[in-house]
């Protein structure tokens, strides 16, 4: 791909929790004694010598884990100092209920953080206990109020659904709730069981049982009913927010621009389009100079994959010309129209995008599509 614009963001991956909990499959370490001066220092080396292929400085910067929140005062402000974004950037911080005290916000702020995403789950007291949440249920819901009046730019939480033995009632009770502290951005995540946490492995033996896929869905289509009645507008088939409060963020990984990943286990995209990952490791990532595990520049194909995936998830959805020219592929057109016909996508002009009844069922149409992609030039070209 190439980047006319020159519009990217940083991501930076702060690996340590408290405790692991039961669903998260994401490269975590449990350690109550972090070396946040060696990990700030290297995490800023990593930078300087990755940001020389990304022009100019980054449009956002989204401190992800792990938590976040859990980093002492001056390595936050270190770090956000480090990443020298531009000017009016947007700067998120992940952060627990349990980490954000008025102190926390106050020093968040005084570094640069701008918008906060809380980790809040649910405010079902029965649920957060099958979390295995280190707060309550009190504690998470005055946290989302001091968030709420802190004066950010913006804030967002997440809710959780597909619980085992969660019934569509429930759900409604707990969104209510939580929209009743007015977030202007809500991430939706149903449940999976990922292979090698806890919760896959109580399904294994038989102790959990995920929602059958009926359930998912009413709960999924009365989410959209109550978070789009609320003003809250889908921007990404889980991804919510009033007008003016989309995650600059996320809009990258949407839109396909480019993006730098630091730290362990983090992801990039190059504007040369080159994609890399770093070791999921924290020791190593520590102590090696280099810390990519695996590199590459994709093959036209992947490309065009890589794309579908990223960007039709999107409400903008896909431009059929940015697919012939950054990847060589194209859709052919009767593939379109039939999913135009039964109502999954919507098309206007070059542009496709999932129709109203395409958004429940996103994988599926991404996967159809992406089996009916067709190569139309020998080679890919690489930039405009
Ligand atoms: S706090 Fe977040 S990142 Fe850490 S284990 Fe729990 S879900 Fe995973």
């Amino acid at each position: 791909m190439s980047d006319p614009e020159g519009t990217w963001g940083v991501y930076v991956h702060v690996p340590w929790c408290r405790r692991r909990c039961p669903y998260c499959a994401f490269y975590v370490e449990v350690d109550r004694d972090v070396p946040w001066d060696a990990f700030i220092d290297r995490v800023l080396g990593e930078y300087a010598w990755r940001r020389r292929s990304f022009p100019g400085q980054p449009r956002s910067v989204f401190l992800g884990g792990g938590t976040p929140s859990r980093m002492p005062p001056h390595a936050l402000a270190r770090l956000v100092r480090g990443l020298n974004a531009y000017p009016d950037a947007e700067v998120t911080a992940e952060a627990n209920p349990e980490d954000a005290t008025d102190a926390w916000l106050e020093n968040a702020m005084a570094a640069g953080i701008n918008r906060i995403s809380l980790g809040l789950q649910t405010f079902n007291p029965r649920f957060a206990r099958l979390l295995n949440r280190m707060s309550t249920v009190q504690q998470a819901h005055q946290t989302a109020l001091r968030i709420a009046a802190a004066g950010l730019r913006s804030w967002s939480v997440d809710v959780v659904f597909a619980l085992p033995e969660q019934r569509v009632e429930d759900l409604v009770v707990d969104v209510e709730a939580i929209l009743q502290v007015g977030p202007p951005h809500v991430s939706l995540y149903g449940l999976t069981f990922e292979p090698g946490t806890p919760f896959e492995r109580a399904l294994q033996r038989g102790k959990l049982a995920p929602v059958d896929d009926e359930v998912w869905r009413a709960m999924y289509l009365r989410l959209v009913r109550e978070l789009e009645g609320a003003g809250l507008r889908r921007y990404e088939v889980s991804n919510f927010a009033r007008p003016g409060h989309e995650s600059v963020h996320n809009l990258l990984y949407w839109t396909d621009r480019p993006y730098l990943g630091l730290g362990p286990s983090a992801h990039g995209y190059a504007p040369d389009g080159t994609r890399w990952g770093n070791v999921r490791d924290a020791n190593r990532y520590l102590e090696q100079e280099d810390p990519t595990a695996t590199s590459e520049v994709p093959t036209p194909e992947q490309q065009a994959l890589d794309l579908l995936v990223s960007v039709m998830r999107g409400r903008l959805g896909l431009d059929l010309d940015h697919l012939a020219r950054h990847t060589g592929h194209s859709l052919p057109d009767a593939v379109v129209d039939d999913l135009v016909t039964r109502s999954l996508l919507v098309r206007e002009g070059r542009r496709i995008a999932l129709s109203e009844a395409g958004f429940p069922v996103a994988d599926a149409v991404i996967r159809h599509l992406a089996g009916r992609l067709v190569r139309t030039v020998a080679e890919a070209p690489r930039a405009d």
